[in-house]
């Protein structure tokens, strides 16, 4: 078995190599080792190794983990990549340092309501529906632009756009179009790519990948 600190020099070493003939540097691309459903004694090797960036994918969970493993490790900064309710919006502003999946008006409501009164603004990842699949979250394409005004007159800080490609299709169609998406409106960040495909994602402008599989293993073995 593979350490986590050897997995994560390999999966940096990975996104390096790609920087180069991409012409990107290292330093614009942040990644965020997801960490959910792992214990705090598998995330602990990944912050002894300096690593500090993570995500988790339910606001109890991290409620459950963080506090302690913040304690621990100073510095360490968490995005919630998941799927947030509204109801949930006090709580993750509490805890995240940045949501990644900020997609339609009555989310945007609570959360920007909630930055009001903890007096902390959260920046905010827009995420798009970009295969226009029924089932998935996301904002839908053709609402992206009006979406986005509305987040700026929130006051509710954008961190850039978010996606999750369809399953069992080549991705990168559908990372370039969501870079151009961010070109077009004006936004600079990328947060696509996940173990599967952060290298693709990385040729073509992420600059935050989420990766857990390749870091930490399966989920749930
Ligand atoms: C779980 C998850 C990931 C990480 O997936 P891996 O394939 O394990 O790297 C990335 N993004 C989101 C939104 C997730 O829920």
């Amino acid at each position: 078995m593979e350490s986590a600190a050897t997995r994560l020099e390999a999966v940096n070493a990975n996104i390096a190599r790609i920087c180069k003939p991409a012409r990107r540097e290292v330093d614009d691309i942040t990644l965020i080792a997801v960490s959910k459903t792992h214990p705090a004694d598998k995330i602990a090797p990944l912050l002894a190794a300096g690593h500090r960036v993570f995500g988790e994918n339910r606001v109890q969970e991290a409620q459950e983990k963080w506090p302690a493993l913040r304690d621990a490790y100073p510095g360490a900064e968490l995005h919630l990549i998941g799927q947030l309710q509204s109801n949930k919006a006090d709580d993750a502003v509490a805890m995240f340092d940045y949501i990644h999946a900020l997609d339609r008006l009555s989310l945007l409501k609570a959360l920007a309501k909630a930055m009001d009164k903890a007096g902390k603004r959260v920046p905010c990842f827009v995420q798009v529906n970009i295969g226009d699949e029924e089932q998935k979250g996301g904002c839908p394409i053709g609402e992206l632009p009006e979406f986005l005004g509305k987040v700026r007159d929130a006051n509710v800080p954008i961190a850039g756009l978010m996606c999750l490609p369809p399953a069992g299709i080549e991705p990168a169609p559908f990372f370039a179009f969501l870079a151009k998406l961010a070109a077009d409106n004006g936004v600079e960040g990328l947060s696509m790519g996940m173990s599967g495909d952060y290298e693709t994602a990385v040729q073509l402008g992420a600059t935050h990948v989420r990766v857990g599989t390749a870091l930490f293993g399966a989920r749930g073995g």
